[in-house]
């Protein structure tokens, strides 16, 4: 493993911090803003109006709420990570706010959790009922601290998780940070990206508001477009057919921006001689639950999709590249939705490692010239431990392939993480800190940086623009289909 996680890029060092040095983000002051909240009331939207969706109430009791949410979502997970931190600062070096802002001690992990961990030391921990100031526990005054609790838990935070790897006390601040989302969305204390997109995910099923119609419509031109391009009339994207050999489920992005990737997959499929479907309902693999901490929201999304390849009859789900939505799908829906895992599931990456293997389908790296790096997706490679089959795939359609430092669950977070793309609000913060990204990228000399995750294409994308950087996005089922050779009609098997 190169380039482990307490060694800062770049040669960094962190100066000591004095007051005229301190220079502390003023993202932590941003007002609450409800006005898609008040919409949404006004216009009688279902979820809102049966309380799935909760609006903010200033009633005054919401600091109350607010403990007594906490008080229910205490685990031994939870708990160990409440009380293991000993304060030694090592997660500082892995995080790319802390590395970015070196004079802003708000940015360190332990200051983020330690907003959370000091209402819980002092409602749920002897030591903060007895000598609260000893351990720095406390209680929020008023909404107003409250709201500053949501700018540093959605607004510093990509919850990525390379602090967690570096914590000698396995403290995992992301989960804390989750957990806090959770509970102010339950008080409506939400940036409003964060309010819409879980509105348009129970509305829809989808996290992007995809109406059914849009997306049959879109699968019906993408078989055309393949059709013609494999000169195959016969081609198709199976719809709600049963008993294939897997249920293909992709991210509502695909449909709405990147329809072509879609397409390249069923390419894929049909060289590979496969038996696959795409279910009408249920399609969504992407879960916003997972960034909200909104642990029904999850639990309804993974459901949809669970059920839809139960009733299917498909052996298998695989999953398009996503990194949330292969850890929300793979691992975490099956807790929220608490329901029985009887399907193995797969990253799409996987079935393309099968295909080239056992030369089901059979590719030409010099199709793909440019250089090309790989970006690991937190989810994919920190919490997913799938860090060697894009490596092996890319090294196999492309011609020049070069790795990115650190890499692996080592990996930078391409800072459009949990959820951040849909919070406007915060983007400034985050192109701060994409510096750490953007000097990653460019120390590859790649012209092309592959990633196996559609927020990630996002993400890099932003950095990207933002550093002025000479290179593009791509994704691994792209690339796999640029160096498709696709056989002739009768040497089809
Ligand atoms: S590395 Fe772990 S123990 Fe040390 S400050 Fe960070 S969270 Fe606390
Ligand atoms: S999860 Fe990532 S962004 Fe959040 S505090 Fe840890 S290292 Fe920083």
């Amino acid at each position: 493993m190169e380039g482990r996680a307490s060694s800062r890029p770049f040669n960094e060092r962190r100066a000591p911090l004095n007051e005229k040095s301190i220079n502390i983000s003023d993202v932590i002051n941003l007002p609450l803003d409800t006005k898609e909240q008040k919409k949404a009331v006004d216009d009688k939207t279902p979820c809102v109006v049966d309380g799935r969706l909760k609006v903010y109430n200033p009633d005054g009791k919401n600091v109350k709420r607010l403990v007594e949410l906490l008080k229910n979502k205490l685990s031994r997970q939870v708990v160990g990570s409440m009380v293991g931190c000993v304060h030694c600062g090592m997660c500082s070096d892995a995080c790319h706010y802390a590395l970015a802002r070196p004079h802003d001690p708000t940015m360190t992990p332990a200051y983020k959790a330690d907003q959370i961990r000091r209402i819980f030391k002092r409602h749920f921990d002897w030591t903060g009922r007895i000598v609260p100031w000893w351990v720095h526990a406390g209680t929020p005054k008023d909404d107003e601290d409250l709201n500053r609790l949501k700018n540093i838990v959605f607004g510093t935070c990509s919850g990525c998780r390379r602090c967690t790897l570096n914590c000698p006390m396995g403290v995992d601040t992301a989960v804390l940070v989750r957990l806090t989302r959770g509970i102010l969305t339950e008080l409506g204390i939400v940036p409003e990206g964060v309010f819409v997109v879980s509105k348009d995910s129970w509305e829809t099923g989808n996290q992007m508001g995809v109406t059914k119609e849009d997306y049959l419509e879109t699968l019906q031109w993408m078989e055309e477009e393949t059709q013609a391009e494999l000169d195959d009339p016969t081609f198709k994207i199976p719809i709600d057919k049963e008993d294939c050999d897997f249920m293909y489920t992709i991210n509502p992005r695909e449909v709405k921006y990147d329809p072509r990737s879609i397409g390249n997959a069923g390419k894929i499929f049909y060289c590979a001689g496969e038996s696959w479907t795409m279910p009408s309902w249920g399609w969504d693999q992407t879960n916003f639950g997972l960034f909200s901490g909104d642990d029904k929201l999850g639990g309804y999304i993974a459901k949809n999709l669970y059920e839809a390849a139960k009733r299917l009859r498909a052996k298998r789900i695989v999953i398009s590249e996503c990194g949330h939505g292969y850890r929300s799908t793979r691992w975490e829906g099956y807790n929220w939705a608490k329901y029985k895992q009887d399907l193995p599931s797969e990253s799409v990456v996987v079935t393309m490692v099968r295909y080239i293997n056992q030369e089901r389908i059979k590719v030409d790296p010099s199709r793909n010239p440019l250089p090309v790096t790989y970006h690991d997706s937190c989810n994919i490679a920190r919490s997913g431990d799938l860090t060697e089959e894009p490596r092996w795939i890319l090294k196999r359609v492309c011609a020049d392939f070069r790795e990115m430092h650190p890499n692996r669950s080592d990996n930078f977070c391409c800072t459009g993480g949990s959820g951040l793309l849909s919070m406007v609000e915060y983007k400034p913060l985050r192109m701060e800190v994409a510096r750490i990204k953007a000097e990653q990228l460019t120390a590859t000399g790649a012209k092309i940086v592959c990633t196996s995750c559609h927020n990630c294409v996002d993400g890099l994308t932003d950095v990207i623009k933002h550093y002025k950087l000479d290179i593009k996005v791509a994704q691994i089922l792209d690339l796999v289909a640029d160096a498709l050779i696709i056989p002739k009609k009768n040497e089809k098997k």
